[in-house]
């Protein structure tokens, strides 16, 4: 079995990659909100020393003033001593760390205005000297009345306006500000900001990593689905089924099978390039009819779908609805050829109702098939179900399994019947008819095993496994003639062909070996296998033609094929005594013969009666009951 190998699919890769973007994400916030923790932390401790003793000033300034009757800003403004001995005492707070200390007041226009500054002389703000706040904060403390922290993030330390009110009447006066700085705890930041810049990249290169597998899934997921769709038609191939079969859940679809009727005869009428439009045109028209995102299509073969029609839950018959759509659809449809010239196509469809109560996908699929062989054999152009009841017996039948090993362990035999001269009543020549001995030692007729194998190559190979046999059978008995079977298909078979023509090189092999073939359209239609007959005629291969009257019977066909024996069909023969239609019937086909040269043998001869009328009627040759059943040859 092929299996299409594609590169892995990235997919997972996909998840996998996004994962570790997503771990590196959560550590990167991780050191970010613990390098808050820590600067956090660390204003705290810091803070706590430089907020008692400005607590502690500002309620001394306020005792100092509280015996003032007017607003302490003016208070101060009178009382230089006041005034110097409060600069004095901010002036005391200073360190390293505490750059300034000074009393602020809001005039009556709302300007910020020095009151007091504990800065060195040089550096001191003069009284009332405009005061331009940096941070819209310092107006919150008048509604709040309550102290507050304004920090000014550096990279390297941060600095700090605490600010504490004064107040009178409940009324906030001045403000106390402090203006500090905390440095960083430098070595911490450098390690968080060296693991968060080296996460960043990581995380950059992964996020890059992820576009570059996401452009790889896309790839994939293109080759992929052109590799499973069918050039032609753009339907689901065979690679599709073979990768999916073990996935799809039968108790959801019924399953058809889908073949076009008599497509080699467009093929050789109008070219294969017609050909492939009407194959291309049927899967549109089977596109269009079904239900799309629950129906699928695939292209089997050559010209066969197989069709997955979902099954809706309140309404059974609308998957078969489906079906008929399609068929109805392909009915209704004028192909295009030319612009002159439009075709009717055709086609056959089994369908299997039940293909949960297969075991797996491919025998399913074999039910439908085993019903699309009979809407073939029940001439075409209809809809065939699965019939389970009817083909119960299909148990007691070889699986495809089975008959390819009794090919293999030569468990193929022939029995042979005989074909009586009915002049001298005589054993002309013999039927190879083909049985398969089972494994308890059972014989298995031919028709528990062909219904099985039609159309597979596995037919193919039993009709050279025949072949063989009677080939050695012909070696081994130097004085008798026997006649194969051989289906339209076998005459089409280069594997076969060869084969009749090696054993034509040995003298004395293909006039004594007799071609038996089912009278049937396939025939008459194919050129190929009507010049393949001539040819084996031409190595000396004598033509039968078997169950003349079956079916297409033509004798315009006769001619074509120019066949040197007819077998009337036994159905017809044994009803000869009693009804009159079948009589005039073979009759007819017996002087048609006589006419053409042909010479006649009849079928199912299984009485004395028949016989005889056989005989009058003026056959030439009787196979049947009344002479010998199917055996081995006793010479
Ligand atoms: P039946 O009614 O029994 O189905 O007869 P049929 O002629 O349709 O079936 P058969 O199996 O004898 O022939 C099928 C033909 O389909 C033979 C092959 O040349 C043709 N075929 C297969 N694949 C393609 C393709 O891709 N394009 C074309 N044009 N023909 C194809
Ligand atoms: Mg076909
Ligand atoms: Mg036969």
């Amino acid at each position: 079995m092929r299996k299409i190998l594609f590169t892995k699919n990235p997919i997972y890769l996909i998840f996998i990659v996004l994962f570790i973007s997503i771990v590196f994400s959560l550590l990167l916030y991780g050191t970010i909100k613990l390098e808050k923790n820590i600067t956090q932390k660390m204003i705290e401790v810091s803070t706590f020393d430089v907020i008692s003793i400005a607590n502690n000033n500002a309620s001394s300034i306020e005792k100092s003033l509280q015996t003032s009757q007017k607003a302490y800003s003016k208070e101060l403004e009178l009382n230089p001593k006041l005034r110097t001995q409060i600069e004095e005492n901010l002036s005391l707070l200073l360190t390293s760390n505490i750059k300034y200390a000074y009393l602020i007041y809001k005039d009556a226009r709302g300007i910020f205005r020095f009151l007091a500054d504990g800065a060195k002389e040089n550096e001191k703000a003069f009284l009332n000297q405009k005061f331009d706040i940096d941070n819209s904060r310092w107006l919150e403390i008048f509604e709040t009345k309550k102290s507050l922290i304004i920090e000014h993030g550096f990279s390297h330390q941060l600095s700090i306006t605490y600010l504490v009110p004064i107040l009178r009447n409940n009324e906030v006066e001045l403000v106390l500000a402090i203006d500090f700085s905390i440095k960083k705890i430098e070595e911490i930041n450098k390690i968080l900001n060296w693991i968060q810049y080296t996460i960043i990249t990581i995380i950059f290169i992964v996020i890059g990593f992820l576009i570059l597998l996401l452009i790889q899934t896309f790839k994939y997921l293109a080759i992929k689905k052109s590799a499973y769709t069918d050039k032609l038609t753009g339907v689901y191939n065979r690679n599709y089924l073979q990768d999916t079969e073990n996935f799809i859940n039968l108790n959801e679809y019924i399953l058809a099978t889908l073949d076009i009727d008599y497509f080699k005869a467009v093929n050789d009428t109008y070219g294969h390039d017609i050909g492939d439009k009407i194959l291309s045109q049927t899967a549109q028209i089977i596109t269009s009819t079904v239900r799309i995102n629950e129906d699928i299509i695939i292209r089997y073969g050559g010209e066969e779908f197989v069709i997955l029609a979902k099954i809706n839950r309140n309404d059974n018959l609308s998957a078969l609805n489906v079906i008929e759509r399609i068929f109805k659809n392909i009915q209704n449809t004028q192909f295009y050829i030319n612009n002159q010239e439009f075709i009717n196509v055709t086609v056959s469809i089994g369908v299997n109702l039940v293909p949960h109560k297969s075991r797996s996908f491919s025998d399913a699929f074999k039910l439908a098939d085993l019903a699309l062989y009979d809407a073939k054999n029940k001439g075409r152009n209809n809809i065939e179900i699965y019939d389970e009841i009817k083909n119960k017996n299909t148990e007691s039948t070889l699986s495809i399994n089975e008959i390819k090993d009794a090919i293999e362990k030569k468990q193929v035999v022939c029995f042979y019947q005989e074909i009586i001269d009915a002049k001298t009543e005589e054993i002309s020549y013999y039927e190879a008819l083909l049985r398969i001995i089972d494994k308890n030692g059972n014989i298995v007729l031919p028709e528990k095993i062909l219904p099985i194998i039609k159309g597979t190559f596995i037919l193919r190979n039993i009709t050279k496994t025949i072949l063989k046999i009677c080939y050695k059978k012909l070696r081994e008995e130097k004085d008798i003639k026997i006649n194969l079977n051989l289906n339209p298909k076998d005459i089409i078979d280069n594997s076969i062909l060869q084969l009749l023509k090696n054993f034509a090189l040995e003298e004395n092999i293909s006039s004594r070996l007799g071609l038996e073939i089912v009278e049937s359209e396939d025939l008459i239609n194919c050129k190929e296998a009507k010049d393949n007959l001539l040819m084996l005629k031409g190595l000396g291969y004598k033509i039968f033609i078997d169950d003349f009257g079956s079916g297409y019977s033509n004798f315009i066909y006769l001619t074509e094929i120019k066949s040197d024996y007819i077998k009337i069909d036994g159905n017809i023969i044994s009803k000869i005594l009693e009804d009159k239609i079948s009589f005039l019937l073979v009759k007819s086909i017996i002087d048609f013969a006589k006419e053409a040269d042909i010479k006649v043998i009849a079928l199912y001869v299984n009485s004395k009666e028949i016989f005889e009328l056989m005989k009058l009627l003026g056959v030439d040759y009787a196979q049947g009951y009344y002479f010998s059943t199917p055996q081995e040859i006793k010479v």
